[in-house]
């Protein structure tokens, strides 16, 4: 640490020392989650916004750290990122989806979400061509969520893998739509499958600002004109929902229907045979 210099910057020293030790702690600990079994995928339904049929789960990654308890990806999956520890961790989420999925119902789709780092590695085509064979599930039950900042890195060698995987009978999501700064150019350049509405809109559905409400309105309503499929997340009330399927939106998913949930939740649900 810095010595001298201005008071205001040394105020704040040691709780940024505290915070970067932090940070690198948990990535060490990372290192060795990764190794031993303290990650874990939660599944959460979408469903068919018409009938409420289950069409399919998204895989939601978890961390059991054994001294911290339960942590979120919001917390790690940007230090995974940075620590370039992403690459193996995706392609261990990549693996367990896809093994867990050959044992569901052959209707049911299979939701994983990829960061751009994973793009930007020359294994991702194959790591998932080789997942799809070694699970047996057919590319069709497969989609991928990727956010728009996927292909601000590196365009030429995203879209290309971004096309290959569609070739396989793959389906490319478009994630959290409505957050970033995608340009009209950019949408109809894009090779995607399906739209996923930002939960930050969904939740303006049920505003009691008219503007908010509208705003939320347009950008799914937006999204529905883009003739692809979409997909509402972070449904949590009815009202929710019925604006959603008066707009036509396709997919929902979200606290309503369900919660993630770990593997063995979900294939006793499906025993069971329920809705969601
Ligand atoms: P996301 O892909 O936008 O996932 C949706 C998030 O909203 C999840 O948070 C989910 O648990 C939460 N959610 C779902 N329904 C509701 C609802 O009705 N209300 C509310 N309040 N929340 C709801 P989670 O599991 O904490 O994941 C956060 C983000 O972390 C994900 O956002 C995704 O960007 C990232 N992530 C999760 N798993 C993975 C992974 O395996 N790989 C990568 N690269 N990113 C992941
Ligand atoms: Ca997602
Ligand atoms: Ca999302
Ligand atoms: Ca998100």
């Amino acid at each position: 640490a810095k010595s001298g210099g201005r008071g205001a910057f040394r105020f704040f020293e040691p709780e940024l020392d505290q915070l970067m030790h932090a940070r690198r702690n948990l990535e060490r600990d990372m290192r060795d989650a990764l190794a031993g079994r303290e990650f874990e995928l939660h599944y959460q339904p979408f469903v068919n916004t018409a009938t409420g049929e289950i069409r399919g789960f998204e895989a939601l990654l978890r961390w059991h750290h054994p001294r911290r308890g339960l942590v979120l990806p919001g917390e790690f999956i940007p230090l995974a990122e940075e620590a370039g520890l992403i690459v193996p961790l995706g392609e261990w989420v990549l693996r367990t989806a896809c093994a867990e999925a050959a044992k569901w119902p052959a209707h049911l789709r299979i939701a994983i979400n990829l960061s751009p780092a994973q793009f930007r590695s020359k294994e991702l085509v194959p790591v998932i061509v080789d997942a799809l064979a070694s699970s047996g599930i057919s590319p069709h039950r497969l989609e991928l969520e990727v956010t728009e900042t996927v292909i601000m890195h590196d365009s030429e060698a995203v879209f290309a893998a971004l096309g290959q995987l569609r070739e396989l009978g793959v389906r490319i999501a478009l994630d959290d739509f409505g957050t970033g700064y995608s340009s009209l150019s950019f949408l109809q350049r894009f090779p995607f499958d399906k739209i996923k509405v930002d939960r930050s809109f969904v939740n303006e559905l049920s505003s009691t600002r008219a503007d908010a409400h509208h705003l939320a309105r347009a950008v799914v309503r937006f999204a529905v004109s883009l003739g692809k499929t979409t997909t509402a997340e972070g449904v949590e009330t009815k009202e929710q929902l019925d604006v959603l399927r008066e707009e036509g939106c396709v997919e929902t998913q979200g606290y309503y229907f369900g919660r993630p949930m770990p593997a063995s939740a979900i294939a006793k649900m499906l025993r069971r045979g329920d809705k969601a």
